[in-house]
């Protein structure tokens, strides 16, 4: 079975809007966001246009704010910490890529704990692993979304993690043992060693996360596992993941797309984490 990113994220999005109907109803505010872009960036256009039809959407207010290239890494920290103390605004982003002089993870990491809609600070990254998560980031959200969808229990169950970055593999691997799954992180050591191959064989769950076309074999696929690919790469002018899509949907009992696969949720997961932050900071 094809999981479908697009039918997925629309249900969670018609949920959304409903919550955000219902908090206005009551408190007489929508949440606002705002994404902080350094430069021109290209490649995340796409990306920025999702996220600001699904807010439309969901009716969240949605605030792009363009720096210049050059700006400073002070200047950027202190918009960051202006936002932090602005009321009106309950959510803060900052789109990478960002210029070589400027130090993400120091401006990311001022980001307020309950604006932090990214999940990606220091403070949120530590209450996931504390096992006390608020702010989840989004694309590892958007592939637990696609597990749950499958009604498949995780618990015991053999879970293959290609990918162990910050934003999807890591996170991911602590979302996935509060499931109770047998949780393996494989990254470029793994390739190097040759293992690749032997620890995908044993995946009861696939999740590749790394951004290498055909990385993943259809060949390797256990029959019966639920494939989920993050990966995005262009070849040829044409939008692919990591696995070898078409001979692992031979094997696979359930298996994402690319495109239309995490990508479509993963924006959603960014107005969930815009709705949580400010329940949070209206203390509801
Ligand atoms: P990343 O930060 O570059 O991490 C990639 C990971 O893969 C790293 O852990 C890296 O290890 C590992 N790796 C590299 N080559 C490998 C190999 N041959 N075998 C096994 N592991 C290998 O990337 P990311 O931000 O997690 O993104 C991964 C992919 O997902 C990209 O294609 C990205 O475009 C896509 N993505 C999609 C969405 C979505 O919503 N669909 C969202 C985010 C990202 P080292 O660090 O040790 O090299």
């Amino acid at each position: 079975m094809i999981l479908d990113g697009k039918k997925l994220a629309q249900k969670i999005k018609e949920g959304l809007k409903a919550e955000v109907v219902a908090l206005k109803t009551k408190y007489g505010v929508v949440p606002k966001i705002v994404n902080i872009m350094v430069g021109e960036n290209p490649d995340s256009s796409a990306y920025m246009n999702s996220q600001r039809k699904a807010a439309g959407f969901v009716g969240i207010d949605y605030e792009l704010m363009s720096l210049p290239l050059d700006v400073t890494q002070e200047h950027l920290c202190s918009l960051i910490l202006a936002l932090n103390e602005d009321d009106r605004v309950t959510g803060v982003m900052i789109t990478k890529p960002v210029p070589a002089h400027i130090h993400f993870s120091d401006a990311a990491n001022l980001i307020e704990l309950n604006k932090d809609i990214e999940g990606i600070n220091a403070a949120n990254i530590g209450n996931l692993l504390l096992g006390n998560p608020t702010l989840i980031p989004c694309t590892a959200a958007a592939v637990m979304e696609h597990l749950k969808s499958t009604g498949v229990d995780l618990s015991g169950k053999e879970v293959v993690i290609i990918g162990d970055s910050q934003i999807v593999g890591k996170p991911l691997s602590l979302l996935l043992l509060r499931e109770l799954a047998t949780v393996t992180v494989c990254h470029i050591g793994t390739s190097r060693a040759g293992k690749l191959a032997e620890h995908v064989e044993q995946a009861d769950v696939l999740i590749v996360a790394v951004g290498k076309a055909a990385l993943v074999k259809g060949s390797w696929i256990k029959p019966g596992a639920i494939v989920i690919d993050v990966g995005i790469n262009e070849v040829n002018g044409k939008i692919v993941g990591d696995v070898d899509f078409e001979d692992a949907q031979k094997r696979a009992a359930f298996i994402t797309p690319v495109p239309g696969g995490v990508g479509p949720v993963t924006s959603v997961m960014l107005m969930r984490n815009s709705i949580e932050a400010f329940k949070l900071i209206i203390g509801v």
